[in-house]
């Protein structure tokens, strides 16, 4: 995991974004991100102009949190465009200063003995840090709050970018060269220069063509540089006060080693107190230590069984390493990434493939498929299964007649009808004589789920119907104890729950299918303790959720489970009808919503998505609820929701919402998914174009649930064209996975990551774009490579075990629940 600098323009967009959304006074805001600002210009070692920059735009901010409310916003979009501009001059370059009066890092103790960059001798990859030159204490700290630890981990850390400086001149000439140029010389006249800005130091370089004058705000740059060194720098041409001129550029000796200047030079990902110079010189060492000892995972013996276009195409692990951190050119970084992404891609299938072969490797009950039963069942349902779902139900039916353990996601839109889908095969198991488990991520859901199950069965003949019990945290503990008594006896059929199902005293008579609604929101933990409650056999599982998820990223999300998609609706459903509303067109949607609520009806309103922090966002919605009813809905009847609250309390203010005690809910982005609030015909959602698709589609899911024609109604101030975009797609499509993909194409795997199920090792790699066609491969790959040896214990293929068993090391079984 990446630890970021304590503070970055990313932190003072985020808070100036929440400051802008906010229609109402919010100088606190203002004074946060002034103070942010602050510590970027106290930590960051950069330039002047920055310096000066960034006092400017803080002496805006201060102004404009004095201006009226509905002056400020001007403001801050203005400075928030400056922060935009500035950000790539910071960005990845930021490094604390040196604390006053003592030296940094890397930073020679005397000039008389520079450190060599690779005369550490032979490491293997797996030896420690701090074995490399310049690594104490201190920086194998640092190191290790980027996840390294080992040589192997420095060599894996991949340059966000690169910056050219292939580009070499003769100052002479240099103004006619476009970009960042390299220039050789010799310097003279080194100044300190103590004014009343920041302390600075100046020198001159020559080379016989002309001479150029070289800035750095650091002093402790002339006591490495001497007047008469030769040294190569790297950097942006300027042309000021009638001179030539470059500021910080990157600077080394000529005849030392060469990684900073005249070649592509790798930017690391910002890495709190370490100067991208003294990363460039560890992977230098670590690349050069490691030369004759990398072992590449990837050996013959699994290149065999790769096709073998790609097989040639894989670069081997050392030279990948080298043109991932000092590549030839551009051509090359990116077969190095490719080269690495595969390997990362083939891990993660194989911990996959085997994960799910362990799950089937243990005893199952198989169930017979009791036809009449399943016939008499669907002539008593008040509608016709649509074809999607008799496909899923096929392919579970298929799964249980096995006597091995199923392990399923069943996939589908709100609203898509899983549940009578889990009923059916509750039914099924009843017929067996098993038990069926029904596991919800909250009370409400819980019951929704116990009433509308029961209303399936309602109609059956008495000796076929299946019982069915409600057990959740309010379950009074004399009613526990009966329902006990009854689960041991075989009398409950059908027990629908929360998490008090994997509490200890819940014993099963006999425990054949287990269905876990929202199965993300669990931790692996807590699935499985819920399948040990069956004995000497592990009992079928369904997983269902009605996040949507491109097929690709279901291979690496979902690749341990058999997946069943229902992508078709339910016939006879008033369409939702989606509106966006921009910048002061709001005052429109406000009075749809209350027309609505004139009607009898309800209203959701989602605050802006604010990344910052859950406290933030929780005070934001607050702050939010309070405006709509001091300003806007004085006579409504408004509550709150957001991820501050405790469960219990979450729970009951959406039954007091479910029972219509109040008009209005307003909430952040943690309104349950799955929740059935039929009177609900208006969700409003502020701040529509900065959240994904995916999720301004489960939103829209929380309405359109009873007869009334509902609303979804975006509202966003000005947007750019990418926000715009998003929200006419919005507006055109109805259906999750034509949105979860457009979502992957227009933001990357990330939001859709985020939504993980927890057991996986971390995935931030998969963000650095990845190819599809690569993962098809790797699941093949993965999937012939065990089969023919599934504990991969062949000795060519030790390498890869090994590599594995590190690259899911990292993948921590949470709790869920969060
Ligand atoms: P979800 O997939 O979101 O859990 P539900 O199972 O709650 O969806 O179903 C939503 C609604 O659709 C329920 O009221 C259910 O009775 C109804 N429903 C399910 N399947 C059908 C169908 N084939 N035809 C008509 N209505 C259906
Ligand atoms: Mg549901």
């Amino acid at each position: 995991m990446l630890t970021r600098p304590s503070a970055s323009i990313e932190d003072v967009l985020k808070v100036l974004r929440l400051a802008w959304v906010a229609q109402y006074d919010a100088p606190s805001d203002i004074r946060r991100a002034i103070a942010l600002l602050r510590r970027i210009q106290q930590e960051a070692a950069v330039s002047q102009d920055v310096d000066e920059t960034i006092a400017g735009l803080m002496d805006e901010l201060d102004r404009t949190s004095r201006l009226p409310v509905a002056e400020r916003k001007a403001g801050i979009e203005r400075v928030a465009n400056h922060l935009k501009a500035l950000q790539p001059r910071l960005d990845g370059d930021t490094a604390p200063a040196p604390p006053k009066g003592a030296l940094p890092e890397q930073a020679p103790p005397k000039r008389t003995k520079p450190r060599q960059a690779h005369s550490v001798g032979s490491l293997p990859m797996d030896a420690p840090v701090h074995l490399l030159q310049g690594v104490g204490p201190e920086v194998e700290k640092k190191l290790g709050k980027l996840g390294i630890q080992h040589i192997d981990d420095i060599l894996r850390l991949a340059p966000r970018r690169y910056i050219d400086f292939t580009n070499t001149a003769r100052i002479g000439s240099a103004l006619q060269t476009q970009g960042d140029v390299t220039l050789r010389g010799q310097v003279t006249e080194i100044r300190e220069v103590h004014g009343s800005g920041k302390p600075r130091v100046t020198m001159r370089l020559y080379d016989g063509s002309g001479s150029i004058r070289l800035t750095w705000f650091n002093t402790w740059i002339s006591r490495q540089i001497r007047e008469g060194d030769e040294i190569y720098v790297s950097g942006h041409l300027e042309f000021a006060y009638g001179t030539l001129q470059m500021t910080s550029p990157e600077w080394e000796r000529v005849g030392g080693p060469h990684i900073s200047t005249g070649r592509l030079i790798p930017v690391y990902p910002s890495t709190q107190g370490l100067a991208q110079k003294s990363l460039r010189k560890l992977t230098r060492q670590a690349l050069d230590a490691t030369r004759t000892k990398i072992i590449d995972p990837l050996g013959p013996a699994v290149r065999k069984a790769l096709p073998e276009r790609l097989a040639t195409a894989l670069m081997p692990l050392e030279e990948a390493f080298e043109q991932l951190h000092y590549p030839e050119d551009e051509a090359a970084a990116a077969r190095a990434r490719a080269r690495l992404m595969f390997e990362n891609l083939l891990l993660l299938q194989l911990g996959l493939v085997h994960r799910k072969q362990e799950r089937k490797s243990v005893n199952g009950v198989a169930l017979t498929v009791e036809q009449p039963a399943l016939s008499h069942f669907y002539g008593e349902l008040p509608f016709a299964l649509t074809r999607a779902q008799r496909r899923a139900i096929a392919e579970i039916l298929a799964d249980i007649q096995q006597p091995k353990p199923m392990t399923r996601l069943l996939q589908g839109d709100v609203g898509s009808g899983k549940t009578v889908v889990a009923a059916t095969i509750a039914h099924l198991a009843k017929q067996n004589g098993f038990q069926t488990a029904i596991m919800a991520p909250t009370e409400i859901l819980a019951e929704q789920h116990e009433r509308s199950v029961s209303g399936l069965y309602a109609a059956l003949p008495e000796e076929m119907r299946p019982t069915v019990a409600l057990l959740t945290g309010s379950t009074k503990a004399s009613e526990r104890k009966k329902l006990s008594k009854a689960l041991l006896a075989g009398e409950i059929d059908v027990l629908v729950g929360t998490q008090a199902l994997i509490q200890e005293p819940v014993m099963f008579h006999r425990l054949g299918l287990i269905v876990i609604d929202e199965q993300h929101r669990f931790g692996v933990r807590q699935r499985s303790l819920l399948a040990q409650k069956a004995d000497g056999y592990a009992p079928h599982t369904l997983s269902m959720t009605a996040t949507p998820i491109p097929r690709t990223l279901n291979l690496v999300l979902h690749g341990d489970l058999d997946v069943s998609i229902i992508d078709e609706r339910p016939p006879g459903r008033t369409p939702i009808e989606t509106r966006r509303y921009l910048g002061a067109e709001r005052h429109l949607a406000y009075d749809l919503a209350r027309e609505e609520v004139a009607k009898g009806h309800q209203v959701f309103v989602i605050c802006p998505l604010v990344e910052a922090s859950e406290t933030i966002e929780a005070r934001a919605a607050v702050e939010e609820a309070e405006r709509l009813q001091n300003e806007v809905f004085p006579d409504l009847r408004i509550a709150v929701l957001h991820g501050k609250l405790p469960a219990k309390q979450k729970d009951a203010v959406m039954t007091a919402f479910r029972d219509h005690e109040y008009d209005m809910l307003v909430s952040t982005s943690v309104i349950e998914v799955g929740i059935d609030i039929p009177n609900a015909t208006v969700m409003m959602i502020e701040g529509a174009d900065r959240f994904g698709l995916s999720q301004l589609h489960q939103f829209r899911g929380r309405v359109g649930r009873g007869a009334a024609k509902s609303f979804c109604l975006l509202l966003a101030d000005e947007t750019g064209p990418e926000g715009e975009e998003r929200l006419q797609t919005m507006v055109a499509s109805d259906d999750g996975f034509v949105l979860a993909q457009k979502d992957l194409e227009l933001r990357g795997p990330g939001d859709i990551i985020g939504t993980r199920q927890s057991g996986l090792p971390e995935l931030g790699w998969l963000e650095q774009g990845f190819d599809s066609r690569l993962l098809d491969v790797a699941r093949e790959t993965a999937e012939t490579l065990l089969a023919n040896d599934p504990g991969l214990d062949a000795p060519e293929l030790l390498q890869l075990k090994l590599r594995m068993m590190t690259f899911w090391s990292s993948s921590e079984p949470d709790e869920g629940l969060s």
